[in-house]
Parts: C-alpha cells; structure tokens; sequence
C-alpha cells in the first residue's frame, strides 16, 4: 500500500504553476481580454432555450403539400315550426297543407280542465249553474289553432 500514488490533493511538485487570472482571461479565447466582452458575446440570452414549434404543432396539410380538403359544412336551415309554442293566442305559422303563413285561427273547446273545474265547483256546493261557469271561461279551454285559408288543424294547446 505503501506504493499508492499521493493524492492530489497538493501542489503537483514539476509542473508549472498554474497561471494567474489575468494569464487565464488573456490566453484563453473564449474570455478576452479587456472589460467588455465583444458584441457576439453579449448576445442576450433567451430566458427559454427556443423550442421548435413544429414538433409541438404539426405542420398543417397546406404545409405539406397536400390538398385542403375544407370540411363540408351541410348547412341545413330548419324551419322551426312553432308546434310547440302553440298557446291560447294566435300566431304566425306556416300551414303545410296550403303552403302559406297564415295567423292561426283559434277555437276553444271544452277540454279535461274545464271539466275537472265544473266537478270541483259541483263538489263545494256550486251546484245551480255555477259550475257551468268553467264552460264560459276561454282560459279553462283548449284552444285548437286552425288554418284560416284551408281550416286544417296546424296545433292545439291542452290545458292539462
Ligand atoms: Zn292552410
């Protein structure tokens, strides 16, 4: 053990002394000499190394060369029948059977409402015409809206 080489840790005894820190500015290139660095060297660095976009994004079809397909779009206007917004009033809407938009023509008819109020009222002791009262009353009633040209039936409203 005793032929182990000397750590080297010490001055290496036989080589030259290592040069001073002006020595190593002026001989070495990459650090010049002088108190300014050359203009390539101040070349302010990017906080973020530049990152190549084209792995991120690929390129698009166009980019490759190949032909833009452009997506088809079907455009498909609905024309949204109000059969659902059908309510005790008339509205505008369009009758398939005469091909016009006409202003629906309404009729109120005894429907399961009107019912249901003359038995509750035949039931609390309006029992002398009172409980006709519901029969009078338009906002008890159904309303069926009609077509004034073709009188076709274009919607109903139910109550209940
Ligand atoms: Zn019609």
């Amino acid at each position: 053990m005793a032929s182990a080489p000397p750590l080297e840790t010490g001055t290496l005894v036989g080589y030259p002394p290592p040069p001073s820190y002006d020595e190593a500015l002026g001989s070495n290139p990459m650090y010049p000499a002088g108190p300014y660095a050359p203009a390539d060297m101040k070349a302010p660095v990017p906080p973020y190394p530049p990152q190549d976009y084209s792995q991120m994004y690929p390129p698009t079809p166009a980019q490759q060369g190949q032909p833009v397909t452009t997506p088809v779009v079907s455009v498909q206007t609905v024309y949204v029948q109000p059969g659902l917004l059908f309510g005790d009033v008339a509205v505008q809407a369009h009758c398939p059977v005469c091909q016009q938009n006409v202003i629906t023509r309404l009729e109120h008819t005894s429907g399961a409402l009107v019912w249901l109020s003359c038995a509750g009222l035949a039931i609390f002791g309006c029992i002398y015409g009172c409980c006709l009262i519901p029969f009078c009353l338009d906002n008890l009633k159904d309303v069926t809206h009609y077509c004034p040209n073709c009188s076709s039936v274009l919607g109903s409203h139910r109550r209940l």
